[in-house]
């Protein structure tokens, strides 16, 4: 009885210092308000982000520019780009340090992703699911929500407390630089290679879908291509392979009813193009 009190006391006071630890770690999501943890600050973020990008782009093969399928990653990119840079104007919102770059990779896996600063790689293999240019303002608008919503910091700072202990991302990088390397390849739905998906939290994705449809109709894109766009992708699942993309967004019917939810909102700020 006494031991089990003791183990109770230590329990608690155990969490009490964690908690205190986690509220002075937590910052806001931009647009939602919501509370996320962040023990990584933006620079280590960004900084990481430009040098993951880099040697992804070394490791893999990149689409050349005169392709029509690569002129048109990079006309979404940009324009759903200057939609997310007005978003945050007048929302009075600060998106700083980001160097936007969007390339397409020929690979034959559909998966699209955005790392911390702006930096989108597409797929081949995804363009099979998008369909049209809209379809793919859908997935882009997706990935690029993730990434201002500061996603990927709070599923890293998840990751590093769940199996680093919560180090620092730099000890991390000193420490234990593969496991941290895979951890952020992971984090970001880089590449199955290194073991394990992870697939982004439910609360995660409604805000990346939320805000993704948002972007999407600001950049001229009709967001109810988003209702088609998600539809395709639960046929996938019935695959006996289901695609990268699909194994860290499951679409569900929880998915599709939140964006029937999120489409009126998302429609007034849709200008179609003249
Ligand atoms: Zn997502």
């Amino acid at each position: 009885m006494v031991i089990i009190r003791r183990m109770r006391v230590a329990s608690v006071a155990g969490l009490l210092i964690v908690n205190s630890f986690l509220l002075s770690a937590c910052s806001t999501v931009p647009v939602t308000g919501r509370q996320q943890l962040s023990l990584i600050s933006s620079a280590e973020m960004l900084s990481m982000g430009n040098q993951q990008y880099d040697e992804f782009l070394k490791d893999n093969a990149v689409v050349p520019a005169g392709d029509s399928r690569t002129v048109m990653v990079k006309n979404v990119g940009r324009r759903i780009q200057s939609a997310v840079e007005q978003y945050f104007r007048q929302n009075n919102l600060a998106l700083s340090g980001y160097g936007w770059e969007f390339n397409l990779i020929d690979n034959k896996e559909a998966n699209a992703w955005c790392m911390p600063g702006g930096r989108v790689a597409v797929y081949t293999g995804i363009l099979l699911i998008t369909n049209n240019e809209i379809g793919l303002a859908v997935v882009m608008g997706h990935e690029i929500a993730h990434a201002v919503a500061e996603h990927g910091d709070e599923r890293m700072s998840q990751g590093l407390l769940a199996q680093l202990g919560g180090a620092a991302l730099s000890q991390a990088l000193s420490q234990k630089p593969q496991e941290t390397q895979q951890l952020w390849m992971t984090v970001f739905g880089v590449g199955v290679t290194y073991g394990a998906l992870l697939p982004f939290s439910r609360v995660q994705e409604r805000e990346a879908d939320h805000l993704g449809l948002i972007f999407m109709a600001m950049a001229g894109y009709d967001p109810n291509e988003a209702l088609r766009f998600w539809q395709r992708m639960a046929q996938q699942s019935n695959r006996s392979a289901p695609p990268e993309f699909m194994s860290t967004h499951p679409s569900d019917e929880s998915r599709i009813a939140g964006i029937r939810e999120y489409l009126p909102e998302a429609l007034r700020y849709y200008k179609k193009p003249s």
